[in-house]
């Protein structure tokens, strides 16, 4: 195994945090209902729920946010951000918004109506339960490879070409936006290749349906295709992150992942006119259009990341991190989602946990025990979060772009060990709180003893 790769960056601030005694940690646990969205991040010591909004900021981006205008109209930190987004995306008309979700909201309530149909690789929680808010029809189109946690494949993030021409044939009228997560997050965070991105790109034009990018984590896909596609090797993330792009009509993107951000998204358009009616949606639920529900620093420092995010230098140690720790995982014989995706190891707690019965989420059962034996919290990304949509119980260890070293890594992967030394011993749980689409968020539980 590779043993390691010139790390781009070191440590100018600190932030304490400790390990809580055993006995702490199952109290907190119960008292959360076993749902480690309830548990106070002081309590947490590595915090891999999730990459969004939660990575380091560089020195560039805090000496911008200090620039930051807060004018209300016309902010000079906007004109930045916008010039930014356009100079990677390669479209006119952009809005801010306050993050991903919003900028979803804001999107589909002007282009999908009830009894709309939207195909996507695989739509993230937030964009499947923005469509169905709106009466309309998420499907999910991933390729059958997807699906097999084992198949060693370049771009399982792939969308189901047959299966989407079959569905634009079957649903004529009914689908007016096609759209593309890069990564796909829901997929374990797996790559689209340029070559599905142009299929897909031509099978919707094709049909004069427009193309949508759900651009969350556009340059970690960007490095995947710089990797692995054929006749890609030579060209920069960014050239390659443009190409992606010019291959759309629009983008929705949460500037909390590959923005560097803590907080942000954005809307970015070819066309005037849905441009426009975006707009007038986006005053009234997220603030003028040169702010859109953030600070004039935000967009400064988001200016800087966005740029930042597609640094060969750094694409290559973030990406490395999350390779590193699923290898070394793999190599303890525990079975994670192969190959790793861009932002997360997926640990397979289907196979994990074989007798823990999908109503009584394995995944969950997992997470609780991480928890518990390192102090760690992940997010189940099976039944409690998909409910019947779920394919696999999967557990994601997301890593937080530029906050932890490969001590804590270190850390997980011995905890991740004693789990599996009592896997046999833990038992799943009964949901008795929550319902709906986002209810792993809100959900409570009891363990079966
Ligand atoms: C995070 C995410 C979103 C939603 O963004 P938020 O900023 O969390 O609202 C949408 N799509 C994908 C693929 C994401 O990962």
């Amino acid at each position: 195994m590779e043993s390691g790769w010139p790390k781009p960056f070191k440590v100018k601030v600190v932030e304490p945090i400790r390990l809580l005694p055993r006995e702490e940690r199952e109290r907190l646990l119960e008292a959360a209902g076993y749902n480690v969205f309830n548990l106070r991040s002081q309590d947490v010591y590595v915090d891999l729920l999730t990459d969004s909004g939660t990575g380091a900021m560089s020195q560039a981006q805090w000496a911008a946010l200090m620039e930051g205008d807060e004018s209300y109209a016309g902010s000079r930190s906007f004109d930045l951000f916008r010039e930014t987004v356009r100079q990677i995306t390669g479209m006119p008309y952009v809005l801010p918004t306050h993050q991903g979700r919003a900028a979803e909201h804001v999107f589909f309530s002007v282009a999908v109506k009830a009894g709309d149909v939207v195909p996507n690789n695989n739509h993230f929680d937030t964009t499947r339960a923005n469509l169905l808010a709106l009466g309309a029809r998420p499907v999910d189109l991933p390729v059958p490879e997807a699906a097999d946690p084992e198949a060693d494949l370049p771009f399982k993030g792939d969308m189901d070409l047959a299966a989407l021409e079959g569905l634009l044939a079957r649903e004529r009228g009914r689908v007016p936006l096609v759209m593309l997560t890069l990564t796909n997050n829901t997929a374990a965070g797996q790559p689209v290749s340029l070559s599905n991105i142009r299929a897909v790109s031509q099978l919707a034009h094709a049909h004069g349906i427009p193309l949508i990018l759900d651009a969350a984590r556009h340059a970690e896909n960007a490095y995947f295709i710089h990797e692995r596609e054929p006749g890609q090797g030579g060209r920069s993330p960014l050239e390659i992150a443009r190409e992606a792009f010019s291959l759309a009509d629009g983008c929705l993107m949460s500037a909390k992942k590959d923005g560097l951000g803590n907080i942000g998204g954005f809307i970015a358009l070819r066309d005037r006119e849905l441009y426009e009616r975006c707009r007038a949606r986006l005053i009234l639920v997220e603030g003028f259009p040169t702010y859109g529900g953030l600070a004039g620093r935000d967009l400064a420092a988001l200016a800087v990341g966005l740029v930042e995010a597609l640094d060969l230098d750094y694409l290559r140690d973030r990406v490395g991190q999350v390779r590193w720790l699923a290898r070394r995982l793999r190599e303890e014989g525990i079975p994670v989602y192969w190959p790793p995706g861009g932002h997360a190891v997926y640990v397979d707690a289907g196979r994990l946990l074989p007798h823990i019965p999908r109503e009584n989420f394995p995944g969950q059962a997992l997470v609780c025990a991480l928890y518990l034996e390192g102090g760690i919290r992940a997010v189940e990304v099976g039944s409690v979060m998909l409910g019947k949509a779920a394919r696999m119980e999967l557990v994601r260890l997301a890593i937080p772009r530029r906050v932890y070293t490969r001590e804590h890594l270190e850390w997980v992967v011995e905890a991740v060990q004693r789990v599996k030394a009592q896997a046999e011993r833990l038992h799943g749980l009964r949901l008795v709180e929550g319902e709906g689409p986002l209810r792993h968020f809100v959900a409570r539980f009891q363990p079966l003893a």
